[in-house]
């Protein structure tokens, strides 16, 4: 069973969610602020397989509630449900650190399969590295990096960088397509299951920090190229 941390002040929303997730067989918990979140995972340390987190919320809003998270090291899928759909919340949302993202008002159909999608990708990550940490696939090597699709990091040189789930996705996408130019419509359809007319500009946040990781220098990069008027590709060994 799978432990799902509401995080609304919206009781009608809240409960409508509770009854369905509860529905599908999972455990619910609801808290109705930021800091009663902060507080049940990162103090309370209470296990929770994903976060429904809505943004706007009395005392910290959302954004500040994942970023905090992120900050201390806890990775939990995040899905944030916000009534400000506009281009640039989404990419406030995936910036401070969020998995996933949904405007309000949301159909319940979409949001209980992105929530399904989020818990998927946990279970699979926790299997592997139970069960066979050598699987053929769950790491890849380039250069002096070693990306641990398992444990979801990234090994630089002697640096060791945290990535989130969907860094993570991202990364593994980009490496499965290693030498052939990928649409930043096909990462979001891909990576994010979105089908809908989202804003691609969100892709480029994600970029932008995988460069910081695996990049000498970001600025010149040499295996997360941009691939104008298309992408981006991934090279795993630069020529020169
Ligand atoms: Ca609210």
């Amino acid at each position: 069973m799978s432990q799902i941390l509401i995080v609304e002040d919206e009781t009608h929303i809240a409960e409508g969610l509770r009854f369905n997730l509860e529905a599908e067989g999972h455990g619910v918990k609801v808290v109705e602020n930021g800091e009663d979140a902060l507080r049940t995972l990162l103090q309370e340390k209470e296990p929770f397989d994903a976060v429904v987190l809505d943004v706007m919320l009395p005392g910290k809003d959302g954004f500040t509630v994942v970023r905090e998270l992120r900050q201390a090291q806890d990775y939990v899928p995040v899905l944030i449900l916000t009534a400000l759909g506009r281009p640039e919340d989404v990419l406030i949302g995936f910036e401070a650190g969020a998995d996933d993202y949904l405007p309000k008002p949301f159909n319940l159909d979409i949001l209980m399969a992105r929530v399904e999608s989020l818990l998927r990708r946990k279970k699979w990550l926790k299997e592997t590295s139970s069960t066979a940490p050598t699987v053929a696939g769950s790491s890849f090597r380039f250069g002096d990096k070693l990306v641990d699709f398992e444990q979801l990091r990234l090994h630089s040189g002697n640096r060791v960088f945290q990535l989130t789930l969907m860094e993570t996705d991202l990364l593994r996408f980009l490496i499965t397509n290693s030498g052939r130019p990928v649409s930043r419509k096909a990462i979001l359809e891909n990576v994010w299951n979105l089908h809908e007319d989202t804003d691609t500009r969100a892709i480029d946040n994600f970029i932008v920090r995988l460069r910081r990781y695996i990049e000498v220098d970001p600025a010149n990069p040499k295996h997360l190229l941009t691939v104008r008027g298309v992408g981006y590709e991934f090279v795993a060994e630069p020529e020169g």
